[in-house]
């Protein structure tokens, strides 16, 4: 018997119910899972029989270094029949599925990816506002200010200037700066702006504003543990009524709204 194969399967965004009957399989059948930081425990304990490994990454606390969980997965596959790579949303997006793929095939090992339901989809179902919308918005760009070496930090900025909605993922405890860069790029101040924090979870939060007002706002999302999503565009000028709380009143209702 040669080495298994490694599966990286999407966990969804935080709710345990929003995984696939394919991802809840391979968890039954895993021998060894390594799960990010943010997989909500009921969705580990699927993998019954496995040896649960945490390599989660969040904000670099707990950080596991990349390279050493490409090199643990290489070599569980050497030992094990079905090794799950459990990330948070969908593998593809920011879940540096490349690189975990990109050792595997080095290695000659085999792989699949298990898409799960991103935190973009979450956010849009949680809010009842569609990402496109017949004669408003007909595309949609997922972005990260988090920027890698080398890399230029204004690019995403860019793309979220030419799309017509933008969902800004890791994007929360850089608010100031993602409204300084998107402005710069062309976004009007004024333009429609709601901040997701735990989709799909029962600590969800949804804070709507406009692009101006967003740095302020974020600071009481980020006194929140919890991850967030910020989405921007005209579709989202429906919730505008919603903009009205002003940000003390917001900051002041946090810790009690967000532990119903
Ligand atoms: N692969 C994941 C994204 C990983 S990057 C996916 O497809 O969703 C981690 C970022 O995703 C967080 O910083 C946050 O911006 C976003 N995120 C993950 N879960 C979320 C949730 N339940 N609600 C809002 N945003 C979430």
């Amino acid at each position: 018997m040669g080495p298994g194969k490694v599966y990286l399967v999407g966990a969804g965004p935080g709710a345990p119910d929003l995984l696939t009957l394919r991802a809840a399989e391979l968890l039954r059948r895993a021998d060894v899972v390594f799960h990010d930081a943010l997989v909500h425990p009921d969705t580990i304990a699927l993998a019954a029989k496995a040896e649960r490994v945490a390599v989660g990454k969040r904000c670099g606390r707990h950080s596991t270094a990349q390279r050493f969980i490409n090199k643990r997965l290489v070599d569980a596959a050497m030992k094990h029949a079905v090794v799950v790579r459990l990330k948070g949303g969908d593998p593809m997006l920011f879940g540096r599925a490349h690189e975990e793929i990109s050792a595997l095939r080095e290695a000659g090992i085999a792989f699949e990816v298990v898409p799960g339901v991103t935190a973009a989809l979450a956010a849009s179902a949680e809010l009842g506002v569609s990402l496109t919308r017949r004669g408003l918005a007909r595309s949609v760009a997922f972005l990260t200010p988090r920027v890698g070496a080398g890399e230029k930090p204004n690019d995403w900025a860019r793309a979220a200037a030419s799309a017509d909605t933008a969902v800004i993922y890791m994007g929360v405890g850089e608010a100031a700066a993602i409204t300084a860069s998107l402005v710069e790029c062309g976004v009007a101040p004024s333009t429609p702006v709601v901040v997701v924090e735990n989709a799909s979870l029962p600590g969800r939060q949804r804070f709507a504003m406009t692009l101006r007002d967003l740095p302020g706002v974020a600071v009481a999302v980020r006194g929140i543990a919890g991850p967030a999503v910020i989405l921007l565009g005209e579709v989202y000028s429906e919730l505008q009524e919603e903009a009205a709380t002003p940000v003390a009143e917001v900051r002041r209702a946090w810790p009690r709204r967000v532990r119903t």
